[in-house]
């Protein structure tokens, strides 16, 4: 039973309530008064709904004011029934379900006792009808029906009848006198006429005049908390299931909203927009060759007009550095693909299996497009890289070709007097790699030998040349190491060769393509989430009643946590299927909007990480709309 001691209630200065004193026990209480004396805000303190007030209530000596939310939870669930003017029930599931949903936080589903209740009602007939297809009277009886599944010891009823015409009223107020019988029923009502004498009223228009029969209050109820009051995994999927069927076109943008941010955040972060401004880049590097990323580090140089049409106008420079030691400096270089040796020979004569070669002299500095067999020399050994037109010329393949021995005789340009003097030099070599030596796709550079380190220096000792510092180049993994190392040589005062205009010009592109893709990118990422939140606060603002019908029912937030992490795996599930049928037709659509398909099946897995985690934002900004939830906004009570 109730106590109610010296209550009241403001709201903005008012009084609601003004000391009300009372007690309430078992049978029919009837709370009476004018429109707005009060009676919706003395039921919401009873029944702990409203813990801001001054005063005290006990229920069974237990002071309403300090239970806990999850005191609050069992009780909604065991111990309060709730009966509303316009019912509470969710409206798009059927009978049964709405009747049921108390007992999904129950350990066993007492399907027996739904009938029963059901059959006592007279509402058994529609039990798998849905709600919203009922009469007034018929809803209230499932109200009264869901909250017997409760078998609770208090039913708190406002306004019960005003929603319906005068037979559905008597109907229903004599259900709710049968139930008194053993239980505590408050009626807050309008009506005179459906009181009986010997029902227990507070009227609140007496202000603290309070009429007891004494018999009613004597008998109290004993407080139990032996039932569990948990969800199970079980009844959480039904619950989502029987959810998802009568709101399915909600859980599909659900689903739909996880798919396409999924989706969004997948070309945000595999680069597709910024492929797009790669493939132009990848473009000119075809165009000019890998040569495009030479540097070329030679002792010395004529500079400015030793190129051209522009001999003659220009002063000629001739630079000389020192680039002793740089060799070994780049040679395991992070940034460095390979590294040669630009030594030019003469007249060459190759003999191969007895067989000899005469190669066709160029007359200019060996030149490599790429290494189309084998390795680069490594340097310890007496190796060599030849032309692919070489081994050609001996009529096996490239792979043929490695590991054969070759005889190599020239003559080596010796420039130590400061004029050329021809020296002959010659040596024995293990061929390692076959080199493509096309420039600019027109023609071939055949004498483009390229030797280890031991063995040039053994070439260039036998011809006399005493500066140690040998020629080379090095072929960058990419334009940006290109410049890097470009950069570097600068700082320590060596001017190497190569084109890099032309390559700071498309790094310079690159970086400024990739960026603006890369803010695009992100903005879109953004957006993806965004919209996703937006949607799961939207639809869980949208669901602000239903929410409020779970918490009277008895949810707490720790069951509706797992209800929303059901309904949440669901989601995902459709989505990340909703993607893989869709994948093809998103392909064709990506293929034509950025060159690149994006569901790969490398990417079919990122994709379904992003659902996933897009699927977590939705989780929270759900929850986020639970706890928010107050039942006392979200169920209107009382007087239209
Ligand atoms: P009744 O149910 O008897 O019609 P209520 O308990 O709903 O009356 O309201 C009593 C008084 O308190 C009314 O003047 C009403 O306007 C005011 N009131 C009720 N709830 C609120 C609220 N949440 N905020 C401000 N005023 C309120
Ligand atoms: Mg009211």
């Amino acid at each position: 039973m109730f106590e109610i001691k010296n209550v009241s209630k403001q709201y903005n200065g008012e009084f609601a309530l003004d000391n009300i004193s009372s007690k309430l026990g078992q049978g029919l209480n009837f709370i009476v008064g004018a429109s707005g004396s009060g009676k919706t805000t003395l039921l919401k303190i009873i029944s702990g709904m409203e813990q801001d007030f001054d005063g005290e209530v006990y229920y069974c000596g237990k002071d309403i004011k300090k239970l806990t939310s999850n005191e609050k939870s069992y009780f909604y669930n065991n111990t309060f029934g709730f009966v509303w003017q316009d019912f509470n029930l969710l409206e798009d599931l059927s009978v049964l379900e709405n009747v049921l949903l108390p007992q999904y936080l129950k350990n066993k589903q007492n399907q027996k006792n739904a009938n029963k209740i059901l059959k006592e009602l007279k509402i058994f007939d529609l039990a798998h009808r849905k709600v919203n297809s009922l009469s007034g009277g018929q809803k209230q009886r499932v109200a009264i029906a869901r909250e017997l599944m409760k078998n609770p010891k208090v039913i708190i009823a406002d306004e019960p009848t005003s929603a319906l015409d005068e037979k559905n009223s008597e109907t229903t107020m004599d259900i709710l006198k049968a139930i008194s019988k053993n239980r505590t029923v408050i009626v807050v009502t309008h009506d005179v006429n459906l009181i009986d004498n010997d029902s227990n009223v507070i009227d609140l228009d007496e202000g603290e005049f309070v009429s007891l029969p004494q018999n009613n209050v004597t008998k109290t109820e004993k407080l139990t908390y032996s039932e569990s009051h948990r969800l199970s995994i079980k009844n959480a999927f039904t619950m989502t299931k029987s959810n998802v069927k009568s709101k399915f076109g909600r859980f599909f943008v659900s689903a739909l909203s996880l798919m396409i941010a999924g989706i969004l955040l997948l070309t945000t972060v595999n680069g597709t927009v910024e492929s797009s401004s790669q493939g132009d880049f990848d473009e000119l590097i075809d165009t000019y060759g890998d040569g495009l990323k030479d540097i070329s580090i030679v002792s010395s140089f004529t500079s400015a007009g030793g190129v051209g049409d522009n001999q003659e106008e220009k002063p000629n420079a001739d630079v000389s550095q020192d680039i002793d030691g740089l060799y070994d400096k780049y040679v395991g270089d992070k940034r460095v693909d390979f590294t040669a040796f630009l030594q030019a020979f003469d007249n060459i004569k190759v003999k191969v299996s007895g067989k000899e070669y005469q190669i066709q002299g160029s007359g200019t500095v060996p030149t490599i497009n790429k290494l189309v067999a084998g390795k680069m020399p490594t340097g310890k050994d007496n190796e060599v890289v030849v032309p692919e037109s070489f081994v050609k010329s001996m009529g096996i393949s490239n792979e043929q070709a490695i590991g054969k021995q070759i005889d190599f005789s020239s003559g080596i340009f010796n420039w130590d007097t400061g004029e050329p003097v021809l020296k002959d030099a010659s040596i024995t070599a293990i061929i390692v790699g076959v080199a493509d030596n096309t420039i600019s796709s027109e023609f071939t550079v055949d004498d483009s030998f390229f030797f280890s380190k031991a063995a040039l220096h053994d070439l260039r000792r036998q011809a006399g040349i005493e500066n140690e510092a040998m020629n080379f180049l090095i072929r960058a993994k990419t334009p940006t190491d290109m410049i890097s190392i470009k950069d570097e040589l600068n700082e320590q005062g060596i001017v190497p060769l190569g084109q890099f205009e032309l390559v700071e010009d498309i790094v310079r592109l690159n970086e400024q393509t990739t960026e603006q893709s890369g803010s695009a990118s992100m903005f879109i990422g953004i957006l993806a989430v965004v919209m996703v939140i937006a949607i799961s606060l939207i639809t869980g603002f949208m669901r602000k009643r239903e929410f409020a019908i779970y918490k009277v029912s008895g949810f707490n937030n720790a069951h509706f946590s797992l209800l929303n992490l059901t309904e949440k795996i669901t989601e995902i599930m459709t989505a990340i299927l909703l993607m893989l049928v869709t994948s093809p037709l998103i392909n064709i659509a990506t293929k034509s909007l950025f060159n690149a398909s994006i569901l790969n099946s490398k990417m079919l897995i990122s994709g379904v990480l992003f659902i996933a985690l897009v699927g977590v934002a939705a989780y929270v900004s759900t929850a986020i709309a639970f706890i928010m939830t107050k039942t006392t906004t979200a169920l209107k009570t009382g007087d239209k």
